[in-house]
């Protein structure tokens, strides 16, 4: 707000104008309507029904206006006289003339603050006032599909983050969100246009800011001289109306001393906090203040990122450059286009890259399965794929530009590729009849977990390789032994108790020879096994059979000693 005669100072709301009148101890003139000063002009603290009153009222500007609010019938209140008024456009004020009164502002003036108090109500059609939220685009935002203002949406988690969403039509017609963009994406690239477009306007940047303070502490220190002045004069009469007194009239006199010792003290005090004022706020500002100015100017990003720049300041300096920013996402896609209109008519358009949740979701997707395909089919490793995708430029969803291999796996994964081993291109890792895990059990036609048991009870050989995965000794010899294991037919556990508790000799129980080297097939029974047949011996012979589940361990570990019986 400017004001002539007044601070020239600009606020954006009217709360803040408020705050300043109060913070530098400006009062208002308000005329009595009532009790013994009636029809005298006091000076009281503002508030904000009064400011209202200032601001809008065109009396300030010079006009004269009737009818500006008429009382409406059906709004009065029985009994309550002051009731029922009504604001009505100027189209419809009964009486309007300008320039009939000596005016503090001028017409145009006053139809700046009208405009600019219209644009600060927190309604959909308007942008609001800047207020202190991190969201430095709230109100400049409109959807680019419904072309309705996007709304600012701070998330509740610990990041602090915030979206644009366009979801006015949720409550209105329960209809799905528009588009949801966040909000960090799209405030960094605006401000890196903004500060690009300030760049060459620094040094009248500058120039205007100092012009700028000195001219609002000139404003304010002509306010402390009327409020001295007017001090002085209270002052000065109480003086006058003592010495004009009669002696005779003693406690008439006593009276107007003590007024005057009050105005006297006013008046000192008032002197007081002038002095303060300008020790602190010059008139004239100093020459270090100066440099601060132009320096701070000089260098625009590093004042936009000053810890003493607020985002209300940020915010009023993004309004003061930019119209409206039309925002405008690609299907579910990545990109989104921007159209800024930049005050003064012009616009320009860009594309920007948000994070999408789903690598499906990527424009680029089909073109990205398509080289996974390539890749694949030529044998390619994980390593070689992230490699290969990164010099190539491809990011991920979240714009890193290097695919994670544990990501890139869960991909291949959902495409149904896979990927052979890195290790199944180098020969030197596999000596002569070793095999992988997963190739052996492949070979055999049984599962890993048949071949981890074989390991354990020492029918195979088995090492870990460098990277951890298993390689099982298996020549051809062995690979006859096991192919038998394999094809042993599932009761041959059973059959084989069945047998030795009633001490009937089995034809097939051979032994099968070792390998030379004592691995597959050791000559003697295991411990564990000696100790299992013995004990499933003795107890058919003299004590109670055990349960179900003990027998069944027991006669399970004894018999897997020969497993080839059958
Ligand atoms: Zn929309």
């Amino acid at each position: 707000m400017r004001r002539t005669g007044a601070p020239s100072i600009d606020f954006r709301a009217h709360f803040q104008t408020l705050r300043f009148l109060i913070e530098q101890g400006i009062k208002l003139p308000i005329r009595a309507t009532s009790g013994p000063t009636q029809g005298e002009i006091e000076w009281r603290r503002p508030c904000r029904v009064s400011l209202q009153y200032l601001l809008k009222n065109p009396i300030y500007a010079g006009a004269y206006v009737f009818g500006r609010r008429p009382i409406d019938p059906r709004r009065k209140i029985p009994g309550r006289p002051g009731t029922g008024h009504t604001t009505v456009s100027p189209e419809k004020w009964k009486v309007f003339l300008r320039d009939r009164y000596p005016a503090y502002i001028t017409w145009d003036q006053h139809q700046a603050i009208l405009d600019r108090i219209q644009a600060n109500r927190n309604v959909c059609k308007e942008a609001g006032a800047p207020r202190r939220g991190a969201a430095l685009l709230a109100g400049l935002m409109t959807c680019g599909r419904c072309h309705l203002r996007m709304r600012v949406c701070y998330r509740r988690d610990a990041s602090g983050g915030y979206d644009y969403v366009c979801d006015r039509m949720v409550s209105e017609r329960a209809e799905p969100v528009c588009q949801r963009v966040a909000g960090h994406v799209l405030d960094d690239f605006i401000v890196q246009q903004v500060l690009k477009a300030l760049e060459p306007a620094s040094l009248d940047l500058s120039l205007h800011a100092a012009e700028n303070i000195e001219r609002q502490r000139t404003d304010l220190d002509l306010l402390w001289q009327k409020r001295l002045e007017r001090v002085r004069f209270e002052a000065g009469r109480a003086e006058r109306h003592y010495l004009r007194i009669e002696p005779e009239n003693r406690l008439v006199a006593r009276e107007l001393a003590r007024q005057w010792d009050q105005k006297l003290a006013a008046q000192r005090s008032l002197q007081e906090e002038y002095d303060r004022f300008q020790r602190t706020q010059p008139r004239i500002l100093t020459a270090e203040e100066r440099e601060t100015i132009r320096s701070l100017a000089a260098d625009i990003p590093a004042l936009w990122a000053s810890s003493a720049t607020t985002n209300s300041d940020r915010k009023e300096i993004l309004r003061q450059v930019l119209d409206c920013i039309v925002v405008e996402v690609v299907g579910r896609t990545e990109k989104v286009r921007l159209r800024i209109e930049w005050a003064g008519g012009t616009h320009t358009e860009h594309e920007v890259r948000r994070n999408v949740v789903r690598t499906e979701d990527l424009s680029y997707w089909p073109q990205l399965v398509e080289r996974l395909r390539e890749m694949v089919a030529q044998g390619l490793v994980v390593e070689q794929i992230v490699e290969t995708l990164a010099a190539e430029g491809w990011r991920t969803s979240t714009g890193a530009d290097r695919f994670r291999p544990a990501h890139l796996q869960l991909l291949l994964k959902r495409l149904g590729l896979r990927l052979r081993h890195r290790m199944d291109f180098d020969p030197s890792v596999l000596a002569p009849d070793e095999w992988w895990m997963t190739t052996l059990a492949r070979e055999l036609g049984v599962c890993r977990v048949t071949i981890f048991h074989w390991i354990h009870d020492g029918w195979v050989r088995a090492r870990r390789s460098m990277d951890g995965r298993w390689v099982v000794h298996a020549d051809e010899e062995t690979l006859s032994r096991l192919r038998i294991y394999r094809g042993a037919p599932h009761g041959r556990h059973a059959r084989r108790r069945y047998l030795q508790e009633r001490s009937v000799p089995n034809p097939t129980e051979e032994p099968i020879a070792p390998n030379g080297n004592g691995v597959l097939m050791p000559r003697k029974m295991t411990k564990a096994s000696e100790q299992a047949v013995r004990s499933v011996g003795t107890e058919a012979e003299s004590g109670p059979r055990p349960g179900p589940s003990a027998r069944s361990a027991r006669s399970s570990s004894a018999l897997r000693a020969f497993p080839h019986c059958a």
